[in-house]
């Protein structure tokens, strides 16, 4: 066997997303894409904002010379003065354009941020349930991972957080909405957990950085907002991508933004702009940037997400599964009906229903159902749902 043994020990225990997948092709071939629920991943079905097609179809013309070359490894900077304005409302602060960089996708922004902030060895506290990549991303750049719960409504725990924060800390990341819970942290306890990383930032003579990770920022539900970590604390960066809210996850296009007072802000800015480089992305894709820098106001039509959701919390609600409605992003998290969730998960799938296990995102006990799925297969899979709950009740 050729390959690095951490690679191949993260194969085998890689995403569970990943694996559901491929159970899911498989279930396909068998039975007919038409006869399996399949909730197993977050990719947009909505499609993106008519302005898309229009933008892009505009923006190909342009045969300007040198309008494919290489740029300035951030991006140009006239499409980050057009995000910035948009970023400053957001986070109710003035974001200047230089304090931005253009991306590969948020996983793109997350790796540059590693990169740049990272000695061998410093910790990244993640707050689950979480995306599981992250820790992939932290392993990448040389930090170690450390999960702290969040409560039994999936909101923050301060006490938890600052019992795991070591003189070895150097990021908390915060995903809001979040995958896979749909929770949003109200701007009170980003308050609070901004206060937390000062105060043990200066207790430990050492800078905690606050990392938002924000690409489910535009699908809410009700009345609900998005806090601004920018507020909580001077040492925050933000990062988002275009993939969920213009439904573009396959062009790899996002970005990030420091906040304007941060720590070492110059020394930051050039090693998250080297780190893109020699990530091997090089720049955030040219064409991409030009269709993002016109669609500031586009969206993907959230109307479609708010139905679904209202349709598939009744579903499942009236087949008797526990669940905390989600605030937003296209996520339900119910709790497993028996302890093991991974058991559950293959009681669905003799179901034909494909789901996530929450042990995927450091929740054992919960799984995961992604509803950026057709209301047909939503609607068809309410009996699916009821025969599972009753097979892990018999
Ligand atoms: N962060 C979270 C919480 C996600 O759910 C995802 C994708 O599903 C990403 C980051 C990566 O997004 P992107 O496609 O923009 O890289």
């Amino acid at each position: 066997m050729t390959i690095s043994t951490k690679m191949r020990g993260f194969a085998e225990k890689s995403s569970w997303i990943r694996k559901m997948f491929e159970e899911g092709a498989k279930m396909k071939a068998k039975y007919g894409a038409e006869n399996v629920f399949d909730f197993s991943l977050g990719n947009p079905d909505v499609p993106p904002p008519p302005e898309y097609n229009r933008v892009i179809q505009e923006i190909v013309k342009d045969e300007t010379p040198m309008v494919h070359a290489y740029m300035p490894n951030g991006g140009y900077p006239w499409v980050r003065e057009a995000l910035a304005g948009k970023m400053s409302q957001e986070q109710g602060i003035d974001v200047f354009h230089g304090d931005m960089l253009m991306t590969c996708g948020a996983a793109g922004a997350l790796n540059v941020v590693m990169k740049a902030l990272l000695n061998p060895g410093e910790e990244v506290i993640l707050l689950a349930p979480y995306f599981v990549e992250y820790n992939f991303y932290v392993d990448n750049h040389g930090g170690v991972s450390k999960v702290v719960q969040t409560d039994a409504e999936f909101n923050l725990d301060m006490a938890a957080i600052e019992a795991a924060i070591t003189e070895n800390t150097k990021v908390v990341i915060t995903n809001s909405p979040n995958n896979p819970t749909g929770q949003i942290y109200s701007q009170e306890s980003l308050n609070k957990l901004g206060a937390l990383l000062d105060k043990k930032g200066a207790e430990l003579k050492t800078t905690i950085y606050l990392i938002a990770d924000e690409p489910y920022r535009k699908i809410i539900f009700d009345d609900n907002v998005v806090g601004s970590v920018f507020q909580a604390t001077k040492n925050s960066i933000v990062l988002s991508s275009y993939s969920k809210d213009l439904s573009l996850p396959g062009e790899r296009i996002g970005y990030l933004a420091v906040h304007p007072d941060i720590a070492d802000k110059a020394a930051l800015l050039d090693a998250m702009t080297l780190a893109n480089r020699i990530l091997g992305f090089v720049n955030a894709p040219a064409l991409m940037q030009r269709v993002v820098a016109e669609l500031q106001d586009a969206s993907v039509d959230n109307s479609i997400y708010v139905k679904r959701r209202e349709t598939f919390c009744k579903l499942l609600s009236d087949a008797g599964y526990d669940f905390i409605p989600p605030k937003g992003a296209f996520y339900v998290f119910p709790k497993a009906p028996i302890a093991d969730d991974v058991k559950f998960c293959a009681i669905l799938q003799e179901e034909k229903i494909l789901a996530v296990p929450g042990q995927g995102f450091g929740a054992p006990g919960y799984f995961r159902l992604a509803f950026c799925v057709g209301d047909d297969v939503i609607a068809g899979s309410a009996a699916a749902f009821q025969r599972a709950m009753d097979k892990a009740k018999a």
